[in-house]
């Protein structure tokens, strides 16, 4: 049996962290050594997650993907966008406010 490519790209995130059964590493490794596509995509892999601090030891590292963390940070720019916009309605709002109570303080002392 042979894999064909994309198979071989799905399973290089567990080839990669050596959780593949030995068959499996075997068809990888025997895909790999025939077609220059996925060898590519495999090295590119790996460097990526060289960076990832899935293997990392440090004490915060959380194995996170690539498109999870840019997911949250996706969110966190949509969350820091929608405070500004509320701190900028609160400020219109308490400016009118103010406004509103000068007016009216000022026509109490016309009375
Ligand atoms: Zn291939």
């Amino acid at each position: 049996m042979s894999l064909n490519c994309e198979i071989v790209k799905d399973l290089v995130a567990i080839y990669t962290d050596d959780s593949a059964s030995p068959k499996t590493v075997a068809e990888i490794e025997a895909h790999l050594s025939q077609c220059e596509d996925c060898t590519d995509y495999y090295r590119q892999y790996q460097k990526i997650n060289e960076k990832s601090p899935v293997l990392s030891d440090e004490p915060f590292a959380v194995p996170l993907s690539y498109t999870k963390l840019a997911k949250r940070l996706r969110i966190r720019r949509i969350l820091e966008r929608i405070s500004f916009i509320a701190a900028v309605i609160a400020a219109v709002a308490a400016t009118f406010l103010f406004l509103k109570w000068l007016w009216k303080a000022g026509r109490a002392d016309d009375e």
